[in-house]
């Protein structure tokens, strides 16, 4: 059993209260860890020490390339403990083995290019009047409340701790309670490199007590979130009081559309992997595939022999495609969202079922499902699901393709199959998203800025824009002819 404790001012702490939350294996229900449940009074304390860290100047005054120094060494031990923080956030998530690899190697990569670009050239002068000479310069936002859902436990706290660290910030983390276990281990290794205490901070606990303090607090100067679009605006709320920096990666319904001129293979295979891969819990999973009408029937036949064969089980086992949801609530919330497709009218072509057969009775275990003749008004159609459950529209021509792409309240992402590149320029160019992919779908890299337009956020993670977030702006006016402006004669 492992016992999850929380990190402030370099030491491990229990909740004040004592609480503690069972941490459950969604494969199997088996309780796999004990997690301290903060509640505000820990927010606060860790809310304070991260303030007085900063205030101290130790972390934001030290060269950029002495703080690049311990996110090389972090990204490091990542490395070499990958395999174990792997398996235990496949434990702790369900998501399969390659994929947790995969995360802990995007994860090291981004700690290395923040390190990376922390010390590259920064500013800009300007030629004004003489004999004045301005500048700009950025400094880091302050204390930051980092709030991260469960779908990428590490990875998703490692896109804002990582830039927000590299900025000269100190930091109060909160992970998703359901998926807390890879963060412990990250901050052991962040105590391991030796970044001074009270810089980096872990809180675990409810979002709406411990989450909502570091919204609220007004020791907090910036509130970075990732989670859904009802959350974000509670914590746009909550944010007021201070008038706190915050940015926002939030909920999508991403459209995939595919022409009738499309590598009909390719596009078969992205539509797969745009829906199914991480179970589907996946902010910008292409959940509406939008087929021109001329293939729409040949490609959904291979599309639903392709998703029964999908292999489903437990994430510890490496021939495992598609694991279990995360939680029992929310592979209620899915499988609710199936029946809802049902009663709304919409062809179920596979799936639409609880997994219980070979002893996954006790796990989280959903279908591949996909829904065909669905409606633009349907929920299914309009409502995150993140779940593996699939909704296709039909489409008629290039404007009525962008028309229902972008009938969304939602903006994040979008992906465009065709052999045409002027077709797949213009309409991309069309599409009201902040994360567009042609002929293929979901690769994403931490140089290039991630987030949406519409509901699904305000700013951008990763890339320099990504970095920016983490900065304040100041501009310096120096005057080179030191001498009284005469403005007033007396
Ligand atoms: P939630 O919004 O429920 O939770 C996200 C985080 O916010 C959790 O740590 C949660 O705490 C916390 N939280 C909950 N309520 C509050 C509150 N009132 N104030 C402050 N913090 C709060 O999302 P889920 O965890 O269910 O994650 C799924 C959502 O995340 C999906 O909508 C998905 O689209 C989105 N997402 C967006 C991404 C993007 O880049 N745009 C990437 C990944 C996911 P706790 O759960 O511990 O109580």
């Amino acid at each position: 059993m492992i016992n999850l404790k929380m990190y402030m001012n370099g030491e491990w702490v229990e909740a004040k209260s004592g609480k503690t939350r069972d941490i459950i294996n969604p494969a199997n229900g088996e309780v796999i860890a004990k997690a301290a449940e903060g509640d505000v009074e820990d927010a606060r304390h860790a809310i304070q020490v991260a303030r007085e860290a900063f205030d101290s100047g130790e972390w934001s005054e030290l060269p950029a390339a002495a703080r690049a120094s311990y996110l090389f060494a972090i990204a490091d031990k990542l490395d070499e403990r990958a395999e174990e923080i792997a398996h235990l956030e496949t434990l702790d998530n369900g998501k399969p083995l390659r994929e947790t690899a995969f995360d802990l190697a995007d994860a090291a990569a981004c700690f290395r290019y923040y390190a990376g670009l922390v010390t590259k050239p920064d500013g800009q002068t300007y030629h004004v009047a003489d004999p004045m000479q301005a500048m700009v310069v950025r400094e880091p936002v302050g204390v930051c409340g980092l709030i991260v859902p469960w779908n990428y436990p590490l990875l998703m706290g490692v896109w804002k701790i990582a830039p927000a660290l590299a900025a000269g910030n100190t930091i109060v983390f909160k992970p998703s309670e359901v998926t807390p276990v890879t963060a412990m281990k990250l901050f052991e290794i962040i105590e391991e490199v030796g970044i001074p205490k009270g810089v980096a901070n872990m809180v675990m606990g409810p979002g709406p007590t411990v989450g909502n303090e570091l919204a609220e607090s007004h020791l907090v100067d910036k509130v970075s979130f990732t989670g859904g679009t009802a959350t974000g605006r509670s914590i746009m709320k909550a944010a007021t009081g201070n008038i706190k920096k915050i940015s926002l990666e939030l909920g999508g319904k991403s459209p995939n559309i595919v022409f009738a001129d499309a590598d009909f293979d390719t596009a078969v295979d992205y539509a797969l992997f745009g829906i199914f891969a991480n179970q589907g819990q996946v902010c910008s999973a292409g959940s509406r595939l939008l087929l021109e009408e001329s293939i729409h029937d040949r490609f959904l036949e291979v599309l639903v022999e392709r998703a029964k064969k999908i292999r489903v089980g437990p994430g510890t086992d490496p021939a495992t495609e598609m694991g279990p949801l995360v939680s029992q609530a929310h592979m209620e919330k899915v499988l609710s969202y199936i029946e809802i497709g049902k009663q709304e009218g919409a062809r179920l072509l596979c799936g639409g079922n609880r997994i219980t057969a070979n002893g996954y009775d006790k796990g989280f275990f959903v279908e591949p499902t996909i829904f065909a003749d669905t409606t633009p008004k349907m929920r299914i159609v309009q409502e995150e699901i993140f779940g593996p459950v699939l909704a296709v529209q039909k489409f008629t021509d290039e404007a009525d393709a962008i028309r229902l792409a972008n009938d969304s309240v939602y903006g994040l992402a979008g992906g465009v199959f065709t052999q045409d590149g002027a077709k797949a320029l213009r309409v991309i160019k069309k599409l009201r998203a902040g994360i567009t992919w042609i002929n293929c779908y979901h690769p994403t890299y931490n140089e290039a800025p991630w987030g949406g337009y519409k509901q699904s956020g305000i700013g951008r993670g990763l890339g320099t824009f990504g970095f920016d977030e983490f900065t304040e702006v100041k501009q310096i006016n120096i005057n080179l002819q030191v001498q009284p402006s005469g403005w007033f004669e007396n």
